[in-house]
């Protein structure tokens, strides 16, 4: 039964994976994501069955039906996320509403960040919409902050929107004076008030932290450089979104436990 729920989650999730996808090609252009059919670059549709998620990736070795341009890698990568950190999300909440809330925070993340590493800004819908919405869920759900009380909740929500701006604000101001270039832009500050707006301060704090020290010691700079499709990346210009998603993503598997005993006793 169980491993019929997490292979449901797993198809669902790779689905809200690959509209992931038409966000990061669409939102930076200004297109609509809901409207308009999927197209190739070359302008052709791209049928339903060719648009299964993951699958179809496979099955065509990453190169389109119609014109055998290559399909980027990121939008496989993806529906693969997808695919995986939806039923993460429901095993490591243990409640449907929080699975949900954190759920689509992560997604909204994965879309940033894909659109920081394609075009290296952040647009504002995603960053500040992101925090407006995490103030309101908070105001409405109090139970995602562990607590009944919507003042409570909404006080949890502002702190972290404040802690994580200020801190990763004054780290820029540190790096400007180490580095004499701008070291964090504007969009990755307001990013990461949009996660502590959702996570706290200690989530904003996770964010930071161990989304750098975990995403430089091992698994970003691989990925990176995939997406990117260039041999040897310049290090020195890498985007920030996704250190700050992968942060974020570990603080919501491994550090909210504390959180999720203090709303069982
Ligand atoms: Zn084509």
């Amino acid at each position: 039964m169980m491993a019929c729920l997490l292979t449901f989650l797993f198809i669902i999730g790779a689905c809200i994976g690959s509209f992931l996808g038409v966000c990061v090609d669409r939102l930076p252009r200004g297109e609509s994501v809901i409207f308009g059919p999927s197209r190739c670059s070359c302008g052709a549709k791209i049928p339903p069955h060719l648009n299964i998620p993951i699958l179809a990736w496979l099955l065509l070795g990453g190169r389109a039906r119609c014109c055998g341009a290559k399909i980027p890698f990121k939008f496989f990568l993806l529906e693969l996320l997808g695919g995986l950190l939806l039923p993460l999300a429901f095993l490591s909440q243990k409640n449907i509403l929080q699975s949900a809330v954190f759920f689509s925070l992560i997604a909204c993340l994965l879309v940033a960040s894909f659109i920081d590493i394609d075009t290296m800004e952040l647009p504002d819908t995603l960053t500040v919409g992101l925090a407006v919405v995490g103030l309101v869920i908070s105001a409405v759900f109090p139970r995602i902050y562990g607590t009944t009380s919507a003042s409570i909740a909404v006080q949890r929500s502002v702190l972290g929107l404040l802690c994580g701006t200020g801190t990763l604000f004054w780290i820029g101001v540190l790096g400007e004076q180490i580095f004499r270039r701008e070291a964090i832009g504007l969009g990755d500050i307001k990013l990461i008030g949009a996660i502590g707006a959702f996570c706290g301060i200690r989530g904003s704090l996770w964010a930071i932290f161990a989304g750098t020290m975990v995403g430089t010691a091992a698994v970003l700079p691989i990925l990176l450089k995939r997406c990117l499709g260039r041999g040897g990346a310049n290090i020195s210009i890498l985007p920030f979104a996704p250190f700050l998603t992968l942060g974020t993503i570990l603080f919501i598997f491994f550090g909210k436990t504390e959180l999720f005993l203090q709303m069982l006793s």
